[in-house]
């Protein structure tokens, strides 16, 4: 059974006439969808006999909130959301200067394993559908009383492991009639998983692309990410440079810095020699730490020193700090425990 979530404005169309209901119903449900509502009884416009009809044809509510923080810090929140079959994702809030952001999720869990993230640790549920990752989006700005300036896709689940709703979802995303979210404001972030991301140039949408990489080496980054067994460091970023030569966008590459790892001023210069003459932007994350990990912040001072090195080089590079560090917003901690808390 589809979500209400799931449905473009053409799918109602069709669905209100298969029920002999007329075509301008159609537009008011997909209204109403589009902001997020999925209490029918806030459908007040709607005849009841068509909201009876909504409730045996569709998946409700399709995201239940489950559990909210609000840092102290630096206002973002986080909400925890269960799917109707129980599998939990978790979605962000935060504000910036230019307004508000949402990271969503794409799967429930991630199969890609990298060591040093909760998501992976708590183990794969399945994939989300393009509703459920769209309804983030929509919930969410219903929730907080805002408009949602941007989304990356960078919470639970790596994208491209579930490329073609990923793809849907980012074409409802964009959608005029819809949520109409300017493709320029909407960001996928992948691992690297070298073909999706040569299918994905291809894509018409001007969406932006981020690539982790957390490591300058392959033995490293292999360790960090096992997906980089798969795909060597020379594939990877002969991928990003056919990328950007045939899109004309630049890629944007994350660096997560854990202490004593990979934030040594050797491989601040091997980073910069493996990106030399790719349209590129550096994103160095001091990342936030989640109980039981092996991996631990770099110090400030040497963030702050890798981040010289590579500005001296001449790199493109920023620092991001990482969000709602007190409310354990990083990617996947709460859904860890909440499941934990449900095995014992
Ligand atoms: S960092 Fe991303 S790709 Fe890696 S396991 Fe976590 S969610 Fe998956």
């Amino acid at each position: 059974m589809n979500t209400i979530f799931d449905y473009g404005l053409a799918d109602w169309e069709a669905w209100t006439k298969s029920k002999g209901v007329p075509k301008y119903r159609a537009a008011q449900i997909y209204s109403f969808c589009s902001k997020g509502v999925q209490d029918l009884d806030r459908m007040q416009n709607l005849p009841l006999d068509l909201r009876k009809a909504i409730r045996e044809d569709f998946v409700l509510p399709v995201l239940t909130l489950q559990q909210e923080f609000r840092s102290e810090n630096d206002g973002t929140r986080k909400f925890v959301f269960r799917l109707h079959d129980g599998h939990i994702i978790e979605t962000v809030a935060m504000w910036y200067k230019t307004g508000v952001s949402v990271c969503i999720s794409s799967q429930s869990g991630c199969r890609m394993g990298c060591s040093f993230c909760a998501s992976a640790a708590a183990g794969f549920g399945r994939n989300l559908t393009p509703g459920e990752m769209l309804g983030q989006i929509t919930v969410v700005a219903d929730l907080i009383g805002e408009r949602i300036r941007s989304v990356v896709v960078m919470g639970i689940g790596e994208p491209f492991d579930n490329y073609d709703n990923l793809i849907a979802f980012l074409h409802m995303a964009n959608a005029p009639e819809g949520l109409n979210l300017g493709a320029r404001h909407i960001t996928v972030s992948t691992c690297g998983l070298v073909p999706q991301m040569l299918e994905f140039m291809h894509v018409n949408l001007q969406v932006n692309l981020s690539v982790s990489l957390h490591a300058p080496d392959d033995r490293l980054r292999a360790e960090l990410m096992p997906a980089a067994r798969i795909y060597t460091l020379k594939e990877l970023i002969d991928a990003c440079r056919r990328y950007t030569e045939e899109t004309g966008r630049r890629i944007t590459f994350e660096y997560s810095l854990f202490s004593g790892v990979n934030d040594n001023p050797e491989q601040a210069r091997a980073l910069y020699s493996l990106l030399r003459g790719v349209h590129c932007h550096v994103n160095l994350i001091a990342a936030n730490e989640f109980p039981g990990s092996a991996y631990h912040r770099s110090s400030s001072e040497r963030v702050r020193s890798f981040q010289e090195i590579l500005e001296k080089l001449g790199m493109n590079v920023t620092l991001r700090r990482e969000m709602g560090s007190d409310i354990q917003a990083a990617c996947g901690q709460l859904r860890r425990g909440i499941q934990e808390r449900e095995t014992i």
